[in-house]
């Protein structure tokens, strides 16, 4: 069986299949036991566990989860994979590849028509990288039944989901993640451990599904405009980005409901923690 972490092995696989990585394709394939390994124990991979792999590439991380898990749904969107993927996952037979694209895919109704479970599942995968903020977008929006998600993105991104109000990293990434998950910064990867190098580092980080958000608003479309409106313009107050962004409500009017929400009108929006973005909504959706 080819080692899929011996970079010599993965270069005479890709040559033999006479296999061009693309970039468009964000395909930078992994060659590194050490984070194939430590990517499955971290998203504990168990044999009761479904576990999707967006975009499983070779098959380097595929393989190592289809040996724990139950079952594994690899979802690739570059149709000339397979051929190489039923070579590289040979005798595993609780693996389904898929083709189709990550960003268009229901989840749910793809884990139910394939593994025929409707329960939770977890999703891992080294993102393509042309598509990681929108592909969590469309992961957390839709509310898919994951009960977690590993995955790989590049080191600045994951520092913008994990980051924490006042830096210069949070955004609305942040806000978004975290209103949707738990998130924790798990390590940091090298950009040496790939085939072909990326310009970046990454990092993997853990996005564990919450209940129900970590706090009340009585909109959430409201709460996430807010949230765009505040981040709009880094270096404007609260009062002149969200009045940008809130022109119906006269200037005036709005410094009294960030008042009353308890938010001095002249901060920066990246100083707001999700509670304060709440409190926001909750004055905003009073007064509308
Ligand atoms: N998991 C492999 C490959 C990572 S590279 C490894 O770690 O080595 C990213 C993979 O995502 C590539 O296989 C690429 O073809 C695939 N991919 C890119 N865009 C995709 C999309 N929209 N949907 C599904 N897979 C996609």
């Amino acid at each position: 069986m080819i080692d899929l972490t011996a970079p010599s092995a993965v270069n005479n696989l890709i040559k033999k299949h006479n296999f061009r990585c693309r970039k468009s394709m964000g395909q930078n394939f992994l060659a590194d036991a050490n984070v194939v390994n430590k990517i499955i124990a971290l998203a504990s991979v168990e044999k009761d566990d479904v576990v999707v792999e967006i975009g499983p590439g070779l098959g380097v991380i595929t393989r190592a989860a289809a040996v724990m898990a139950k079952s594994v749904i690899a979802l690739e969107l570059d149709r000339s994979l397979p051929p190489i993927l039923e070579e590289t996952l040979q005798g595993l037979d609780n693996v389904h590849v898929v083709t189709g694209d990550a960003l268009e895919t229901n989840f749910d109704d793809m884990v139910k028509s394939i593994a025929g479970h409707g329960g939770q599942y977890k999703i891992i995968a080294n993102l393509p990288y042309y598509i990681t903020t929108p592909l969590i977008m469309h992961l957390l929006k839709s509310r898919f039944n994951m009960s977690l998600c590993v995955v790989m993105v590049q080191q600045e991104v994951a520092g913008r989901m994990a980051a924490l109000p006042g830096g210069k990293d949070y955004g609305a990434l942040s806000v978004a993640v975290q209103y949707h998950t738990e998130v924790r910064y798990l390590f940091k990867v090298p950009r040496t451990v790939f085939i072909p190098k990326p310009e970046v580092d990454s990092a993997v980080v853990m996005l564990a599904t919450r209940p129900g958000p970590p706090v009340e608003t009585p909109d959430e479309e409201l709460f996430f405009k807010i949230v765009r409106g505040s981040f709009g313009q880094r270096r404007k107050t609260l009062l002149n980005s969200l009045g940008a962004a809130f022109s119906d409500i006269p200037r005036e009017k709005l410094k009294g409901l960030l008042q009353n929400a308890g938010i001095d009108p002249l901060r920066r929006g990246e100083t707001l923690n999700l509670e304060e973005f709440a409190g926001i909504t909750r004055e905003i959706h009073g007064f509308k």
